[in-house]
């Protein structure tokens, strides 16, 4: 199985209630590998390329006020099948139907302030990375993979 990297945004709401600390622990316990992190204020057209999707939507303009509100911080993991481990350990969109033990599960109760965002599949995550970050602000660093996976996973 060949290693995956993700784009992960901890949206303004974590930021502003304190919890950079805890979700950043929660992917650095399930021995995903940090490989880019920094903090940015995203602009309204940042916030229209990466929601293209969403732009038509009624809950758009909410969604570009919150998301430019403050600033995110955004980091880029990876890992095995990271898209998915990670979307796994977030939780889906609406976080009161997410499950205790993710991280809209533990510490969300909203569809529109779900303190996450992670790229939703492999494509997506090749296209999500470069928008936020340039190669130089990746690193390709060693860890001793011994002791995150066996040889043949
Ligand atoms: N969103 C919202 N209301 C909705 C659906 C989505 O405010 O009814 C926001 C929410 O912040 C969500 C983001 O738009 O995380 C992106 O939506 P998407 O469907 O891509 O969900 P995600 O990939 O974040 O789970
Ligand atoms: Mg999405």
């Amino acid at each position: 199985m060949t290693k995956e990297k993700t784009l992960i945004l901890l949206k303004p709401d974590a930021v502003q209630r304190g919890y950079i600390g805890n979700i950043v622990s929660r992917f650095e316990n399930k021995g995903l590998k940090i490989v880019g992190m920094k903090m940015i204020h995203i602009t309204s057209s940042l916030s229209k390329e990466h929601y293209a999707h969403l732009v038509s939507k009624p809950f758009y303009s909410d969604l570009e006020k919150f998301i430019t509100s403050c600033p995110v911080v955004a980091m880029v993991l990876e890992g095995k099948e990271a898209v998915e481990v990670v979307r796994n350990i977030c939780g889906p969109t609406n976080a009161r139907k997410a499950l205790a033990g993710t991280i809209r599960g533990d510490l969300s109760n909203s569809t529109s302030r779900n303190v996450i965002h992670a790229s939703d599949s492999k494509e997506t995550a090749e296209k999500e990375i470069p928008r936020f970050f340039k190669k130089e602000e990746l690193f390709d660093y060693k860890l001793n993979e011994y002791y995150f996976y066996a040889s043949d996973e």
